[in-house]
């Protein structure tokens, strides 16, 4: 094939593959146990399955309305309501979208011009810096300080401008499993009292959250819900990473503005699996459940590293398990994930590659969201390390 005659000028001149893909590959080609990307191995609920092929099977195939239809879009609302206390109207304030990462870029391409700043929280999950820079906007980072992740809200004050346009919020956190205290965010309405800036808040590991810590979304706090995109994905609350689904809440003045983005990108949503949802969100016990069956994975894939070299760090949220391995080897974390996989047969993701220059601290993320049989036998191989 004929190639493109003059030099091509990327926008995203820094990236590559995800990590993810990587290390899943190398997990797949090394048949190692995959403890890196985080989605579950075990499967989604039997019901959810026969609901979505039962709509397919209904003849509900063809488009939805733009905004996702009414019988989700009114389920989202409830819950929101119920959890959090926040009022949605369906109708203008909530956007069902492929996906949670689809709803963070559409929400950065509606807000974000060339030259506007947006804050992020180093380490960052992978897909909000190139979802500014392809805007032309700058990223603009804070770092969470190890080996809490805890973040320090003077920091970011000092790191407002007149430039910057959006922050982005990501609560409980992939990679470090940190939570938000409602002090971390009230705080930072505070901080945004006199400003116009606004945050997309993506809440994807809601209901993730361990040790009677309490999911804060930004949509019960004064001072932030009226400013916010509260972005979700249906992939980790239900085990469907694959079906690529998820929303976005924001009040009417700003959704207004994401839907004008998103009517001439993906326009609407898959549509049977929008329909089994609605049905399936009833059983609230289905989501409700979630905190206390991950905690217990947690719980015991630590149990199997009772006695290992490597350092646990807390995992409040998400189901992710940062292991520090000062004690064990001083190799870079790259370097040490990709050994593991091929010579011991576990895979990893290396926390350096969310931060733009490798921090001196040295960490592995690994995914508990697998069956014990899977958190067992990657335990016993980390454990003799
Ligand atoms: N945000 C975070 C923090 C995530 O960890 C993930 C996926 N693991 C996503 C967004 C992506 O969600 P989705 O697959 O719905 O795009
Ligand atoms: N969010 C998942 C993780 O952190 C991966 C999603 C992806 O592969 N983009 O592992």
């Amino acid at each position: 094939m004929q190639t493109y005659p003059r030099p091509i000028t990327s926008k995203l001149p820094n990236v590559g593959t995800t990590i993810f893909t990587i290390m899943s590959k190398l997990a797949a080609d090394c048949n190692a146990i995959n403890l890196s990307q985080g989605y579950p191995d075990f499967d989604c609920a039997p019901e959810l399955r026969a609901l979505f092929c039962h709509y397919i099977n209904a003849g509900y195939n063809q488009y939805p309305p733009m905004a996702g239809i009414m019988g989700l879009r009114e389920a989202i609302a409830e819950k929101m309501h119920a959890l959090y206390g926040a009022q949605y109207d369906p109708e203008h304030e909530v956007t069902v979208t492929p996906g949670a990462t689809y709803a963070i870029f559409t929400a950065v391409s509606a807000f974000v011009s060339p030259g506007d700043e947006v804050i992020l929280f180093e380490p960052a999950y992978d897909c909000y810096g190139p979802a500014v820079e392809v805007n032309g906007g700058r990223a603009v980072y804070v770092q969470m300080r190890y080996p809490d992740y805890s973040i320090d809200w003077e920091e970011v004050r000092a790191a407002i401008t007149p430039k910057t346009r959006m922050i982005i919020l990501n609560s409980p956190n992939n990679p470090t499993a940190s939570v938000f205290s409602g002090e971390d965010l009230r705080t930072l309405a505070t901080l945004l009292r006199d400003t116009d800036i606004i945050i997309a808040s993506d809440e994807v590991y809601e209901h993730l959250v361990y040790d009677g810590h309490k999911h804060q979304s930004v949509a019960s706090i004064p001072g932030l819900a009226e400013r916010s995109f509260v972005v979700n994905s249906f992939g980790k609350t239900y085990a469907v990473t694959g079906w690529k689904m998820g929303y976005a809440l924001a009040p009417r003045n700003l959704m207004v503005e994401f839907r004008k983005v998103h009517q001439f990108n993906a326009f609407v949503s898959n549509s049977p699996v929008q329909y089994a949802f609605a049905d399936y969100m009833k059983n609230k016990d289905a989501y409700l459940s979630l905190a206390a069956f991950y905690q217990r994975k947690r719980d015991f894939f630590l149990r199997g590293l009772d006695g290992s070299r490597f350092k646990p760090l807390p995992s409040r949220g998400t189901f992710f398990q940062n292991l520090a391995y000062d004690a064990i080897s001083d190799e870079r974390d790259t370097d040490l994930a990709i050994r593991l996989t091929r010579e011991k047969g576990v895979a990893s993701i290396p926390v350096s590659v969310f931060y733009r220059e490798p921090p001196a601290h040295k960490v592995l993320r690994f995914c508990f969201a697998k069956s014990d049989e899977t958190l067992a036998r990657g335990a016993e191989i980390l454990r003799k390390l």
